[in-house]
């Protein structure tokens, strides 16, 4: 699964850490059951025959699924997950024309999301057929059987999707839905004429029935759990494409396809690159990538065995509006799906405890193979960001190991985390760089090969990497993933004799909020050298090392910042190296901004370190790093809230220094740009308009303005920062124009990114006016909550607070699959000690003991900023004052 990356690519874009809980925001409000997920282990399901009839129109399905099992253990009753099923028959047998035992009871445990069928005779060990005639729901959020309503061409259209991951076929299926229970899957289903069913397999047949509708049976899927089962309905378009003997498919509604070309193409390319790395070939006969209207709060795609599924707005790209963020976001989604189609479809995780087996190594695999073949997109860079992202969250009390026990359905949603995704990730660049990249490949291979079809655990990994590069890979593996938290290498000051540098270095931890921990103790993989000259490797163990350098001069840790660790430098050591700061590598700059930022904010460093850095940062340096310059001073800005004096004082500094790099590269792309530039003009249009530069946000209303009646003004790379930098200062008759606007859009894509910029306005009555709109039918369905969280980035009180009197409401408008996220989402980014008090009550009354993960992280979240509020940002004044120019 790909994560909500509506917010993702934005900070992205802005240099910003993908962080914490505030971003990934998502769930309802309803009390949330504590879920038992472990079924009784006396009996295992061997094939799933599922006939299914939806009723699209009533929001309703009826079903029969035939289930070939094996009961392991004698026993009179059988016991497999349901959710909001109504069965009416449910009977068993030793197999097709063997005497059939109803159940003499049927007890369903709503609670628990199980269904137990009882029967009077004792099921033998053996193998049985159990029958099950059903009905069930269709929803209006991405769980289970669920439907999405849009336009298309000014009809109103209803398309059917599932989203079962990670426990949700149970809504469409009675089954044994816990990934450790593969089985293969035949599906058919009864669908109208005209429209285009899609599941993980091709059609195999389909039949014209007596009432006009058709008959249409998928062939029968290898072995694989419940989760990856994919089934979708609509008047649809696809494109496809062969590649490797698969035919590669892009699914849109009709007329769509046209946005679809790129998509294609990245598939052909991804499946060539990963049929070549795994070894194994792609296994299915098709591989479809089915591009739904609307989104949800929780995810952005999902890997589907054979029908990926994601939702438009991170696949399609129009024309109209698409940017150079958007087009690689289409294809690290992409690439991040593809890989699952190994790494967690044929082979998966045994239990959620190691889910980012599944997820770090596809947020790996997707940074790796977006690098490989887009290189032009410098996606190598983008490493640092992802590790800051898991660093913030991982450097709190509140943080946990990577992999870690799951005892329920809730525990599993919470697991889809930072640590999940970015520490995993950054683990694992770590590790492969420890290895080697032939070993750690040739280690995967030979884990995959082995375990195809299977499931397994975090040591199955580590064993065949060890095995095949022939490195004690498995302790290092397990201190990284079996504890939590940021290790902290601090560095001595370096002595040079005879041209070599030697350095001293101890390890402690990095916490934000735990001043006085006891660290930890991990093996960390090591690369310095002095600067521009060759790289030593070393493993602090024992919590110190003592490493020789060749050469004299300024000393860099963690070269390359292939490291999962901070480095802490002596002022005299951090002083050379920003001395030296133009002529590093651009990485290494992104590695020092980045610690200096975080350390100096912690207390570690002086807090302004970091200005110290943008301000010697040369015009022409990386765009990446003023990327990461200017997302630090817009986060900066956003601190000083309530504070106008001080505020100005920043706001003149970062106007100082960004507003000559913008002047550089200009409104209009110059011929041949670089990819990166491309979004860097993005970022500081946005970023101008926040610290007030009256030129950009001048020529922002003029081009908007001219849009009216020349569509050049505002052509598709500059719209949406244009827009973003309106819909910021819009006064009450802007936001009238622009939801006009929104309402009179024809493509749902447009139309949701529209109404989002409503949700984005600085002025609190205009943002009050969009939290208002969120909870009507104008949005549309899946558009309201996005609407609130972005009320909730400039305003999180206001929404919070809007949000909890209004839950009823709140909880049918955001889908269920994390369902404790959504509050602490909007509250996490709150600066008042007050929302800490709101969210223990919140927590407190509707949320059970094993939900409340993201509710702690966002309690730490605030605490921090309060903390950053009081005790760094009088440093940071003091600074600006001391360079005011
Ligand atoms: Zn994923």
């Amino acid at each position: 699964m790909q994560r909500s990356l509506i917010s993702l690519a934005v900070m992205a874009l802005l240099g910003l850490s993908a962080g914490a809980p505030t971003l990934v925001a998502a769930a309802p409000a309803a009390k949330v059951t504590q879920v038992t997920t472990q079924l009784p282990r006396t009996a295992v399901p061997t094939h799933y025959a599922v006939s299914l009839t939806p009723d699209a129109a009533n929001s309703s399905f009826s079903a029969s699924v035939t289930i070939a099992l094996d009961v392991k253990q004698a026993t009179s009753s059988l016991t497999l997950n349901a959710a909001d099923l109504k069965f009416s028959a449910a009977a068993i047998s030793a197999g097709p024309g063997k005497p059939q035992q109803a159940a003499s009871k049927t007890d369903i445990d709503a609670d628990k999301q199980t269904v137990t069928f009882h029967f009077a005779d004792t099921l033998k060990p053996g193998s049985y057929q159990l029958k099950l005639d059903y009905t069930g729901v269709i929803g209006t959020q991405a769980s289970g059987l669920f439907s999405l309503d849009y336009d298309n061409g000014g009809a109103k259209k209803r398309a059917l999707y599932t989203q079962f991951e990670n426990s949700d076929a149970r809504r469409m299926i009675p089954s044994w839905d816990e990934p450790f229970y593969k089985a293969t899957f035949a599906l058919e289903a009864t669908v109208p004429a005209g429209q285009m069913a899609v599941s993980n397999m091709p059609v195999s047949s389909t039949t014209k029935l007596a009432d006009g509708r058709e008959l249409v049976r998928f062939a029968t899927s290898p072995k694989m759990s419940t989760y990856l089962l994919f089934f979708g309905l609509g008047e649809f378009d696809r494109a496809t494409a062969v590649q490797d003997g698969v035919e590669l498919g892009v699914i849109t509604q009709k007329g769509a396809l046209g946005q679809a070309q790129f998509a294609l193409d990245s598939s052909r390319d991804v499946l060539k690159e990963y049929n070549d790395y795994f070894g194994v070939k792609y296994p299915l006969p098709k591989l479809d990538n089915i591009a739904a209207p609307g989104r949800s709060q929780f995810f952005s795609a999902m890997e589907n065995w054979g029908a990926i599924f994601t939702f438009e707005n991170s696949i399609l790209l129009d024309p109209r509006v698409a940017t150079q963020s958007d087009k690689e976001v289409s294809f690290l989604v992409a690439a991040h799906e593809m890989a699952h189609q190994w790494f967690g479809d044929l082979v998966t995780m045994a239990w959620w405890d190691d889910l980012w087996l599944n997820e770090g190594f596809a947020s790996w695999m997707e940074s790796r193979t977006t690098t490989r073949l887009h290189p032009e997109w410098n996606w190598e860079l983008r490493a640092v960001g992802t590790r800051e992202g898991a660093m913030e969250q991982d450097a709190l009390a509140t943080t946990h190991p990577i992999v870690q026990h799951i005892a329920t359905v809730e525990q599993a949603s919470q697991a889809f985390d930072n640590i999940t995704y970015s520490k995993g990730e950054s683990v694992i660049r770590m590790l492969e760089n420890y290895v080697g990249e032939e070993g750690w490949r040739a280690g995967v291979r030979s884990y995959i090969a082995k375990h195809a079809y299977g499931n397994t655990v975090s040591d199955d990994l580590w064993r065949e990497v060890e095995k095949a590069a022939h490195k004690p890979v498995t302790a290092i593996a397990h201190d990284f993933t079996l504890q939590p938290g940021v290790p902290l290498i601090r560095v001595a000051d370096a002595v040079c004799k005879d041209g070599k540098t030697t350095i001293q270095l101890t390890q402690g931890e990095f916490s934000k909020d735990k001043e006085n921990k006891k660290p930890l103790s991990w093996r960390v993989p090591v690369i310095a050298q002095t600067v521009g000259g060759a790289t030593v490797r070393t493993v602090v163990s024992g919590g110190k090392a003592s490493m020789t350098l060749p050469g004299c001069g300024a000393v860099l840790v963690n070269a390359g910042q292939s490291g999962y660790y901070r480095t802490l430098y002596t002022d005299k050591a951090f002083g050379a190296l920003a001395k030296g700061f133009a002529t590093m590598p651009t990485i290494d700059q992104l590695g020092l901004l980045s610690d200096s930022w975080a350390l100096g904010m912690a207390g570690l460093m002086p807090a302004s370190s970091f200005l110290d850095l943008a301000n010697s940062a040369p015009v022409d340096a990386a765009p990446q790093v003023w990327q990461k310059i200017a997302g630090v001073l817009a986060g900066l800005h956003d601190s000083y809230e309530g504070k106008p004096e001080q505020r100005a004082a920043l706001d003149r500094f970062a106007r100082a220094r960004l507003a000559p790099v913008f002047a550089r590269i200009g409104w209009t792309a110059a011929k041949d740009e670089a990819a990166p530039v491309a979004n860097l003009r993005e970022t500081l249009i946005r970023v101008l308009g926040e610290v007030g530069d009256d030129s950009v946000i001048a020529e922002a209303r003029r081009r908007y303005a001219a849009s009216a009646t020349d569509k050049s003004a505002m052509p598709a790379a500059l719209r949406r920062p244009i827009l973003s930098v309106i819909a910021a200062s819009a006064d009450a008759a802007t936001w009238d124009q622009m939801r006009a606007a929104a309402k009179a859009e024809q493509s749902n894509m447009i139309k949701a990114q529209m109404y989002d910029l409503l949700g984005s306005a600085s002025d609190k009555a205009q943002a009050q006016r969009a939290l208002d709109l969120a909870l009507t039918d104008e949005p549309g369905a899946t558009a309201g909550a996005s609407i609130i969280s972005h009320v909730a980035s400039n305003h999180p009180d206001l929404a919070f607070d809007f949000a909890i009197s209004h839950r009823d409401q709140i909880d049918k408008i955001v889908d269920g699959a994390s369902r404790s996220r959504y509050f602490p989402g909007l509250g996490g980014r709150s600066a008042d000690p007050a929302m800490i008090g709101k969210l223990q009550a919140y927590a407190r009354q509707y949320l059970p003991a094993d939900a409340q993960g993201d509710t702690k992280q966002a309690i730490a979240a605030i605490e921090y900023r309060i903390k950053v509020r009081t005790k760094r940002l009088p440093q940071i004044d003091a600074w600006l004052k001391q360079h005011a120019g």
